[in-house]
């Protein structure tokens, strides 16, 4: 069976969960889509008290120390107001330059992931590094009579030094967790240490220690388990790996980097798994399950610690004293500094990226004021005059910051250039660090259901590979690798990768087989079994976050079932930053191996799935499942240890050569994806393409080109796409036309039938230049056929008033021509002149009575 009557199902739970109060529109001008509603809603009851005796207690692991406390004394008594204020600030690199940087002596820079020297993700190695030397020239020039204070450089090395190209891409978290292997991760935390080091940065913002209840949340991957243990015994590894071992001589200094705890705290328990959301849990919850892996962490030697975008009971943590002063510092003993998030201050109800004392004075010591820095810096300056910020708290923040400089040895350092293992750009990607990688990989994998024991699959054998993720590096690596959300990667920016297909076609090649690579299902010659890679594709924070479980490309499956049909024995690699509900694929393939997100070194498969010439295997399963599995595309929250726990494939499965396990028998493919009450299908989903489809720019000559990244535009310079920041980071995308052109949005699985319910397309938007031209909306339906309203008249009185909300029944579009059986073209919105506007969300609603054809 196929789920092809997904949409209709859709739709009919939509009007039976009876949303028609919750989709009505036009009550306000500002519309927030669900999930950002959640991370913005700050109005909640009274949040709950902090009780720090809840908590485990913790001493700081390092003793008192003398001669850096003398230092720090010294430092603030001879830094001005203006200094201190800066030490707490960062910005990022695209936002500053050098030499704003020592101007206003800032503490300390960030490259976000989009954020590469000279604003390039492919900038070659040693641009990185002789960028890290102008930002350290700069802070430490004192000609302004400052005391030059060297910034401190963070990057997100979140799965290997993953913003540079070259770089060893390890599996993402969730794989190292299915890996069960601690001795494992401390050696990723070196070797990433290592290649950060060869660039120039001094920090990462690693580990993520989010112990993740909702699989719905796009950073699932980030997380090591849903199981508290895993996440609290991999912590002191990772933070050991980066930083070396408290008392060591090269504890932070040499091949180490100072990590960071994230994000602190509840961050893998918001309600829904909205990214930056709510965490509801109760507080021994919030301790024992989100926090577990803090104590080790700071025992560890954890210096730098991440407050989190979510709140708690309401309450964002940039803002919370209680769990950042009275928990974290004063129960839990942390002694280094508190970074916040990207512009999280921002989000504390009173607060803007530019003005928040707040966040200070509850216990954050730097801010990450990515690209509010400058009026920030004026902010807190003003807040410090005027009392608002006390002195006290002000060298309180600044004394910890500089605590940890000195303790890395940072004011005594020479450029960054001319560090130990600085420029030795041989570590990128050498052959040690990839061989863990590659250990790695083959530990991660979780081998779910292998009937008749078809792996390993003999090397002598004569092998199908199917799909274009087969071979694509980037889509193993997922989000966070070169740019923000891991999208547009192609092998070559990969020099020192292997994909899946390179691996099989190596160990193929050893023992005397052949290999075939086919996009689908079809091939030249019979093969003996068939590898068909497929999954999801890249994404990062809350552009991954989902309603359901239910993987919904069908690509896969097609492929899948049509080996089947042929006879042929069919092996599924899914890639995933989750585990999805796929029980059609799993039935549709003899042995089914949950791979995630292995980075760049896909030969790691091959090593496991190819047995040598007789077909011995050559290395055996080790994962086990991180998460459980789930047995419907609802069922989550799903965790081990819940009062009622019924998992399609438990937390701890998996089968291995040595443990084959019974066979695994035909699963229910019956489940039906039905939609939560608030919700409707996306076409355009925080200024991406929604679920399931397409979204791109084509001008009048048929240039067409995807939206992607911070910048799209088709070569004509017609109409070009923007990101912008509204609730979140880059979560809108302010349209630009400049002559005749359309924003098209289309479905990946072919057309769609959206005759059965009565549904109108509901638009969030802005316009910031009204049109100069006509502006229409069209429904297509193949050629010839297409149902269009002019929209031109709604635009002109839009301008200039902020967010807006407007409905069009789709019967508006079926009276102009549409045929809504057969919708190739769900939405093109044409201007044949000037005009922009910004998009956050475009979705299908259930149509009222009220609606008209009028924008
Ligand atoms: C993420 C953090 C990350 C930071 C800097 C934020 O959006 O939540 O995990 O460290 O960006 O890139
Ligand atoms: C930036 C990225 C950054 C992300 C959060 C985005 O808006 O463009 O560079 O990494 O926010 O980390």
């Amino acid at each position: 069976m196929t789920r092809t009557s997904k949409s209709a199902l859709l739709f009919s739970a939509l009007v039976t969960a009876g949303l028609l109060a919750a989709c009505q529109p036009g009550a306000s001008d500002t519309v927030a889509p669900a999930g950002a509603a959640e991370r913005v809603d700050t109005a909640q009851a009274v949040p709950p008290a902090i009780n720090p005796d809840v908590w485990p207690a913790g001493e700081t692991p390092f003793a008192e120390d003398a001669a850096i406390e003398a230092r720090v004394q010294d430092l603030l008594s001879r830094m001005s107001v203006e200094e201190k204020v800066g030490q707490v600030i960062q910005a990022d690199i695209n936002s500053i330059t050098p030499e704003e940087v020592g101007t206003y002596n800032l503490g300390s820079v960030l490259n976000g992931g989009n954020s590469a020297p000279g604003a390039n993700n492919y900038a070659a190695a040693p641009e990185w590094l002789a960028l890290a030397d102008d930002i350290w020239a700069a802070s430490t020039n004192t000609s302004d009579g400052g005391l030059g204070i060297p910034a401190l450089w963070g990057t997100d090395a979140v799965h290997g030094h993953n913003n540079i190209v070259g770089a060893t891409i390890f599996p993402h978290n969730i794989g190292l967790g299915a890996a069960r292997n601690p001795d494992l991760i401390r050696q990723i935390g070196e070797a990433t240490a290592r290649e950060v080091r060869v660039t120039g940065q001094d920090w990462t913002f690693a580990p993520t220690l989010a112990v993740v209840r909702d699989d719905r949340w796009g950073r699932t991957y980030e997380s090591y388990s849903e199981n508290p243990d895993i996440v609290a015994a991999y912590a002191s590894e990772m933070i050991e790996g980066l930083q070396g071992a408290i008392g060591d001589e090269d504890f932070l200094v040499g091949e180490h980097v100072l990590a960071t705890a994230k994000h602190f705290i509840g961050d893998g328990g918001t309600h829904r798994g909205i990214d930056q959301g709510d965490n509801r849990e109760s507080e021994h919850d919030l301790a024992y399950i989100h926090g577990a892996g803090y104590p080790p962490a700071i025992e560890a030697g954890a210096l730098s610690v991440m407050a989190s975008f979510n709140s708690w009971h309401g309450e964002k943590l940039h803002g919370h004293s209680g769990l950042l002063d009275d928990v974290l510092v004063d129960r839990m003993g942390f002694h280094g500094f508190v970074v916040g998030d990207w512009n999280g201050h921002g989000q504390i109800e009173g607060c803007t990226p530019t003005d928040c004392a707040a966040a200070l004075n509850a216990g954050v010591d730097m801010f990450m004021a990515s690209d509010s820095w400058r009026g920030l810096h004026a902010s807190l300056l003003r807040d410090v005059e005027n009392g608002t910020v006390s002195h006290e708290r002000l060298d309180e923040a600044v004394g910890r910051i500089l605590r940890v400089k000195l303790r890395m040895g940072l004011l005594d350092d020479v450029r960054p250039s001319g560090r130990e293992g600085s420029g030795l750009y041989e570590h990128l990607g050498s052959d040690a660090h990839r061989a863990i990688a590659r250990q790695a990989v083959r530990e991660s994998l979780v081998l779910l259901k292998n009937d008749n024991q078809l792996l390993p699959l003999a090397g002598s054998s004569d092998l199908l590979v199917v799909g274009v993720h087969a071979d694509n590096i980037g889509v193993a690596s997922g989000g966070w690798t070169i740019n923000w959300q891991g999208e547009g990667n192609e092998n070559s920016d990969f020099p020192n990768g292997q994909s899946i297909l390179g691996g099989i076609v190596e160990a193929v090649a050893e023992f005397g087989g052949t290999v075939e690579h086919s996009m689908t299902a079809e091939y030249t010659a019979r093969p003996d079994a068939a590898i068909v890679v497929f999954g999801e594709e890249p994404y990062a924070e809350f552009q991954g976050d989902r309603a359901h479980l239910d993987f919904d490309d069908e690509s896969g499956l097609q492929a899948l079932q049509a080996l089947q049909a042929d006879g042929i024995p069919t092996v599924a690699v899914f890639l995933s930053g989750r585990p999805m509900w796929m029980n059609p694929e799993i039935n549709a393939s003899d042995a089914f191996v949950a791979a995630w997100l292995p980075g760049s070194e896909g030969g790691g498969v091959a090593d496991v799935l190819i047995g040598d010439d007789q077909g011995e295997m050559r290395h055996d399963f080790k994962g086990v499942l991180p998460f459980s599995w789930p047995a419907t595309p609802h069922q989550t929250p799903l965790n081990v240890g819940d009062e009622v726990y019924d998992p399609l494939f438990a937390y701890d499965y998996g089968l291995s050569y040595a443990r084959p396990g019974e066979a695994l028998g035909e699963l229910d493919e019956s489940a039906a994806v039905t939609a939560d009450a608030g919700e409707g299908l996306s076409l355009i989903n925080a200024g991406r393409a929604g679920n399931g489809f397409a979204l791109s720019l084509v001008d009048a000559v048929s240039d067409r080109v995807d939206v992607s990244g911070p910048s799209s535009s088709v070569a004509s310079g017609a109409l070009v796409a923007q990101a912008e920041d509204r609730f979140a980071q880059e979560d809108t995308r302010r349209i630009s036309w400049t002559d005749e052109a359309s924003l098209e949005v289309t479905p990946l699985a072919g057309p769609l039938d959206w005759s059965g319910d009565t549904l109108a397309i509901q638009f969030t938007y802005d316009v910031s230049a009204a049109p100069a031209g006509q502006v229409t909306a069209t429904v297509g339906c193949g050629d010839g056929c297409a149902g269009a309203v002019d929209i031109t008249q709604g635009l002109m009185i839009a301008e200039g008033k902020g967010w807006r909300e407007a409905v069009l029944p789709l019967s508006c579009f079926a009276e102009a021509g549409a045929d809504l059986a057969s919708v190739s073209l769900p939405l093109s919105l044409t201007s044949d002149d000037a005009l922009t506007m910004g998009i956050a969300d475009i979705r299908l609603v259930v149509a009222t009575d009220g609606m008209s054809c009028e924008f």
